[in-house]
């Protein structure tokens, strides 16, 4: 194969997913004279992870998903990482509502619907553990619109699928949050690439896989590139690289060799849902439900009962059921992990193995599932499903972080993290959740780290302003700015509140 000497640009995206779409858009905002080259190995962008089916659409603001609340020894409630995921997600909705209004993006309801997010559990210990967890958020200005009931006609209203033919017995609670999102964050990727595609110095390559980058002598990145189609391998060399790649950008990391990445591996966790068949079911169900995780299971196999709005329809799901496998994307290689694997992350990697057996386990036994297993799973949420209004899909693909840690060798980490070099020219951001949702405030701090000498003008900061209101305040503490950042999100999006 041969190698074309390629040209010289400001930024590189690697992968064309919603994080890359992104970062994509904030770059022409803040930085319109950037020239910016995107490349996507597939055939088409936002196809992987971010594709509507492969993931759940929850625009995560902690308002159901009770992983971001955890329990302490002591039985109080820490809402601490339900604050901050809150305020990041309200990051990305006034990205939207500023790319709406600035005509970046069409009509939001064609990649965002209001959907109520609820928590719904049983059994006395999970029941009171809810109402403390009401308690604590419904007390915060950013939740103060969550109701609870343990009233089964108020609960048989607000879902009733849930409710119909429940045996009677155990105490159940639910709490309602009704400015809640459903979101298509393949469609929303795609938009705003299109958004994207009128700028004169961007373009977009599909069907261009990146197979390794290093060190440019002239400073930046030699960015090695396949075009998949016409065979051939060029270079191009970038001022600014960020791997958004998914599942891919470990592996491009490692070949960095940038020391920041040393001794990060990935695991990788798979998915399943149950995808109704029934249209009579589907238009029963309005809400994201959310349910306790399962003792030993990752936090982001939290069931729930979930509708989503596919091309403008109603859709409903159940799941995710947790899988393994050694693939890094749904469209990746089974050699993935065995390749990921260095001298440097072997201990973090051992260490993890050897201190998560429980998640091992969980893992086994969700693979083993039958099909009667995941049904007697979807009935402690839907009493009285049958599984020939249902269909198995496989949902996307998760690689959660391993890095090493001083006291145990090595850790697993469910969230996300930007590992980028000292002088601020390579960016990539590992893990997945809460992922899509959160990834505008991610990717607005990486802009300001990675180009300190813009991000310290006046212009950049007036920008920036107009962008993100909030910029400069602290959502969670300054419940004045929170209203009004709110009202105009509500106002732009479509948004309801109770
Ligand atoms: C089961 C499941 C449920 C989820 N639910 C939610 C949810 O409810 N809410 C939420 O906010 N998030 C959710 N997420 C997380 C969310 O889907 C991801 O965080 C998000 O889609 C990641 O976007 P991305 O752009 O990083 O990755 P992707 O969408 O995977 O994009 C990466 C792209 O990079 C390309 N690529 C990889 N390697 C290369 C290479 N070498 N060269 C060129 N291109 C390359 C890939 O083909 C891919 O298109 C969920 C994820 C899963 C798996």
């Amino acid at each position: 194969m041969s190698m074309d000497q390629g040209e010289v640009v400001d930024v590189v995206l690697v992968g064309g997913g919603i994080v890359s779409a992104t970062l994509a858009s904030i770059l022409g905002q803040l930085m319109p004279d950037k020239s910016i080259r995107v490349y996507e190995r597939l055939e088409s962008v936002a196809i992987e992870s971010s594709q509507v089916m492969n993931n759940a659409g929850t625009g995560h603001a902690a308002n159901c998903e009770l992983n971001y609340t955890p329990e302490k020894p002591d039985g109080s409630i820490d809402i601490a990482k339900a604050l901050s995921i809150n305020e990041a997600f309200e990051v990305s909705l006034q990205l939207w509502s500023h790319l709406v209004e600035a005509g970046a993006l069409p009509a939001p309801s064609e990649f965002l619907n209001p959907i109520p997010h609820l928590s719904f559990v049983w059994g006395e210990n999970d029941v009171r553990f809810l109402r403390t967890r009401h308690a604590r958020l419904g007390g915060h200005p950013m939740f103060q619109d969550m109701r609870i009931t343990e009233d089964d006609a108020e609960m048989a209203e607000w879902m009733p699928l849930v409710m119909e033919d429940r045996p009677r017995g155990a105490p159940l609670a639910t709490t309602r949050v009704d400015r809640g999102t459903d979101i298509d964050f393949g469609v929303l990727a795609r938009l705003l690439f299109d958004g994207m595609q009128r700028r004169a110095d961007f373009s977009l390559h599909v069907k261009h896989h990146v197979k390794g980058l290093q060190r440019s002598p002239e400073g930046g990145w030699r960015v090695t590139v396949q075009d998949r189609e016409a065979r051939q391998a060029r270079e191009v060399r970038a001022r600014f690289v960020f791997l958004g790649a998914g599942g891919g950008a470990l592996p491009l990391l490692q070949k960095s060799g940038i020391p920041e990445s040393r001794g990060y591996g990935g695991f990788p966790v798979s998915g399943h849902w149950l995808v109704c068949t029934n249209p009579d079911i589907i238009a029963r169900h309005r809400a994201k439900v959310y349910g306790k995780a399962a003792v030993g299971a990752p936090p982001m196999s939290v069931p729930h009962l979930d509708t989503r709005i596919w091309k403008g329809r109603p859709a409903l799901l159940f799941g995710p059921y947790a899988g393994f496998t050694t693939k890094y994307l749904k469209q990746g290689s089974f050699l993935d992990l065995p390749r990921s694997l260095t001298f440097d992350n072997l201990r973090p990697m051992l260490a993890v193995a050897r201190d998560n057996t429980s998640l091992t386990r969980y893992l086994v036994s969700q693979v083993l599932q039958s099909p009667e297993q995941r049904l007697g799973s979807l009935r402690q949420f839907m009493p009285t499903a049958r599984m020939e209004d249902w269909r198995l899909e496989v949902a996307g693909q998760r690689v959660q972080i391993i890095k090493p840690d001083p006291k145990r060798g090595g850790k697993l980490e469910f969230g996300t993290e930007v590992v980028a070099s000292a002088d601020g020219t390579l960016a990539a951001l590992l893990g997945a959740s809460p992922g899509a949702s959160t990834c505008a405030a991610t990717m607005f701090e990486l802009v300001q780290r990675c180009f300190p000498d813009r991000a310290g003008t006046a212009d950049f900061q007036a920008a920036l302003r107009r962008m993100i209101p909030s910029t400069g305040h602290s959502l969670s503490i300054e419940p004045d700015v929170l209203r009004t950042v709110r009202d105009r999100n509500n106002a732009v999006l479509g948004l309801r509140s109770a």
